[in-house]
């Protein structure tokens, strides 16, 4: 049950130096210059860092674990993501969504999966709802959803400025919003209403006009999509801002985006990136015809994180965009995206080329010399 982790360069994600970490029963018992190896303990297992990087392992917000999409038809569902393809690239916590298709996939099966995930040795949380207004419930509403079910931490991914999107009003995207929120505070969660933001011409307006003209706190709304064009990541900066959070889709797009915002001063804390994993990436032309779809992976994060830091970030820095930030954000902070005493031993090792060695979740190793060795229930090794 003990772990000794001797001689890492730790990023917390503040860059400690040279450190041991002591992890007992899943969690980081203590962060300190030479722990001393506790003797007669049979258990205790001792992992020597010899120059390699100790990080808490990624927060993917954004993922389509029961898979998504089907935008081209029944033969362009997407599947449903397994364990080690979480686990690979470094993500120990996802949030997952059900996205475009809230009649044939249900939120029942969503967190039935979520569990599922969970078992197998990850963390996982979930959004109520789905791209359609009325949205999807498993009680009678968002907000009994969100105080009831311990997997919903929010609504979302609600579609706005979309060809898919069901034409929210503002009064219905303010009620989402609202519920959201009350279900958080009586549920204890960030109760988060969470807007996928399509290419349509109106980008984050409505949010600006619900900020506006409503009570919703800016803290409760989260825009995820926001590298699709200019203007949405000129939007998106107002927003940061403002206080609020704009989340950005990992990819081709993603790293110059986060660049450019920060640029133009949206605040580091503000930013977070998500992989949209197992997501639907359709392709229409400019008529609305669908031309062609891709899948989308966990592991665009990963190639992200690598690409901020050789563009100039520190390590400390893009800890921040994958994981730190969205642990403050959903109120985890005490848990999750920090490598500090009473936190989960969600840990990533890498090599000093930022190559991914072993990722360990709640104390136990899933990955080990960059290869999964720990596989869900139905994956093949
Ligand atoms: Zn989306």
């Amino acid at each position: 049950m003990l772990k000794l982790f001797k001689n890492f360069r730790v990023y917390a994600p503040e860059d400690l130096g040279i450190k041991d970490v002591l992890v007992a029963d899943g969690r980081i018992a203590e962060i300190a210059d030479n722990i001393p190896e506790p003797q007669g303990l049979t258990s205790l297992q001792v992992i020597s860092g010899e120059g390699r990087i100790l990080m808490p392992g990624f927060i993917d917000g954004h993922v389509h674990i029961l898979g998504g999409g089907g935008e081209g038809g029944p033969a362009t569902r997407t599947p449903e993501i397994t364990l080690s393809e979480i686990t690979r690239w470094g993500v120990t916590t996802v949030i997952g969504v059900l996205g475009t298709d809230g009649t044939t996939r249900s939120l029942e099966s969503l967190i039935t999966k979520a569990k599922a995930l969970e078992l197998e040795g990850i963390t996982t949380y979930c959004y109520t709802g789905a791209y359609e207004v009325p949205t999807p419930t498993i009680t009678k509403n968002v907000r009994d959803d969100v105080i009831l079910i311990e997997k919903f931490i929010g609504v979302g991914e609600v579609a706005i400025s979309d060809h898919r999107s069901s034409m929210p009003s503002l009064a219905e995207l303010g009620r989402l919003a609202m519920e959201a929120r009350v279900g958080g505070l009586l549920g204890g969660k960030a109760g988060i209403a969470h807007f996928h933001v399509g290419p349509g011409e109106e980008g984050i307006n409505p949010l600006f006009d619900l900020l506006a003209q409503s009570d919703v706190p800016i803290q409760n709304l989260l825009p995820t999509h926001m590298a699709r064009s200019k203007m949405l990541l000129d939007q998106g900066v107002c927003l940061a801002k403002m206080g609020g959070h704009m989340d950005i889709t990992a990819g081709s797009k993603a790293t110059e985006a986060i660049l450019y915002c920060l640029k133009e001063g949206a605040p580091l804390e503000r930013i977070t990136i998500s992989s949209d994993g197992n997501g639907s990436l359709p392709r229409f032309d400019e008529k609305g015809n669908y031309i062609g779809l891709g899948v989308g992976s966990v592991e665009t994060v990963y190639r992200n994180f690598v690409e901020l830091v050789q563009a100039g970030l520190s390590i400390s820095e893009a800890l921040h965009i994958v994981g730190h930030n969205q642990a403050r954000f959903f109120g985890w902070a005490d848990q999750k995206g920090s490598i500090k005493a009473g936190a989960d031993a969600d840990i990533l090792i890498m090599d000093e080329n930022l190559q991914i060695d072993q990722v360990w979740a709640k104390g136990r190793k899933m990955v080990d010399k960059g290869r999964p060795i720990v596989f869900g229930t139905f994956e093949k090794p």
